[in-house]
């Protein structure tokens, strides 16, 4: 029998548990060069008009998380805008084909949200090519390990702040006026807003104030019918961890530490952004659900 999200299965064998062999990438990763493969839900995630119609943008969509949040909002019966890096072409060429099977509308847009000007363009372009925007996926990141704060350069720490927060501000900013009662924001924040490694201080620093931000703007847009929530996952499988967002020995063993022993897969992250878009989730706002294989959230 062909399983899907719904099949009931153990956790801790769903996935296997990965040994990692040494690799390195170049940042952004690409999933094209991800070894072992990621699983983003392509052969298993069913949907069932759980966002007909909605018009969604997503950053970041060409791998990883992104790249499964936009599968199955394809699958749910959304229209979707996909952002990426031009130099992820390739691994967004394969989203894009993968979320065309749905039959709905997907269009996309390369370009760097580090950029305010960049961020309005891109809200404009979901806005005219979609015909609007209900949801908005905050989930492009940079994770960039470093040991010692005294080797954490100031380029680096600007960036990774710029593209991790501030492009949430100024992407919500632009698409506010736009945005009809019912939609829903979604943040994707980390575990390392509550439990910092010692060598990720300016991304978990940023993973923090997205959660502030998800609190304190979900207050400042609830009369306006606009939900804001953040997904805050544990450890993932997918290229932001082997283009230096982890030094190699700690790769080796991803994600073994969690209570389920192994770590998670994009496609077990991607439910709970469509619980969060769908009307299902009505009575929540300003909340961050974790999806962490047990280091749970404090
Ligand atoms: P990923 O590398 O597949 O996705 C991150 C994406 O961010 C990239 O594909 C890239 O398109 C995009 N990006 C980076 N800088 C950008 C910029 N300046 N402009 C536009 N796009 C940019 O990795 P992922 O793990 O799927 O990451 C998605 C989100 O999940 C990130 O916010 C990350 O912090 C978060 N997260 C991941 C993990 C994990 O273990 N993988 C854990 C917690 C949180
Ligand atoms: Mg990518």
């Amino acid at each position: 029998m062909k399983k899907n999200q719904h099949t009931m299965q153990d956790p801790t064998t769903q996935y296997p548990v990965m040994d990692i062999p040494r690799q390195s990438q170049a940042e952004p990763g690409l999933d094209a060069e991800l070894h072992p493969k990621a699983d983003h839900g392509q052969h298993s995630y069913e949907g069932t008009e759980r966002l007909k119609g909605r018009r969604a943008l997503i950053t970041g969509a060409d791998s990883g998380i992104g790249r499964a949040v936009a599968i199955a909002f394809a699958r749910e019966g959304a229209d979707v805008m996909l952002n990426y890096l031009p130099e992820e072409a390739e691994d967004a060429e394969q989203t894009i084909r993968i979320c065309q099977e749905s039959g709905g509308k997907v269009v996309s847009c390369a370009g760097d949200i580090s950029s305010e000007q960049f961020c309005q363009e891109l809200v404009g372009r979901t806005k005219d090519e979609l015909g609007g925007v209900d949801i908005i996926v905050n989930n492009a990141g940079k994770q960039v390990y470093v040991e010692s704060i005294e080797d954490l350069s100031t380029e680096q720490l600007e960036k990774t702040f710029k593209t991790n927060i501030f492009s949430m501000f100024w992407i919500v900013k632009a698409a506010l006026p736009h945005l009809p009662k019912g939609a829903s924001i979604i943040n994707t924040a980390s575990i390392q807003a509550y439990q910092p490694s010692p060598g990720l201080l300016d991304y978990a620093s940023t993973k923090a104030a997205i959660v502030a931000f998800t609190h304190g703007f979900a207050k400042q847009v609830a009369s306006r019918g606009i939900r804001v929530n953040a997904v805050a996952p544990g450890p993932v499988w997918t290229p932001l961890q082997p283009s230096h967002g982890q030094p190699q020995e700690k790769l080796q063993k991803f994600g073994q530490d969690t209570p389920l022993g192994r770590a998670g897969q994009p496609a077990e992250v991607a439910p709970v952004f469509v619980f969060l878009a769908s009307q299902e989730s009505s009575y929540i706002t300003g909340e961050v659900i974790g999806v962490t294989g047990g280091n749970h959230l404090p």
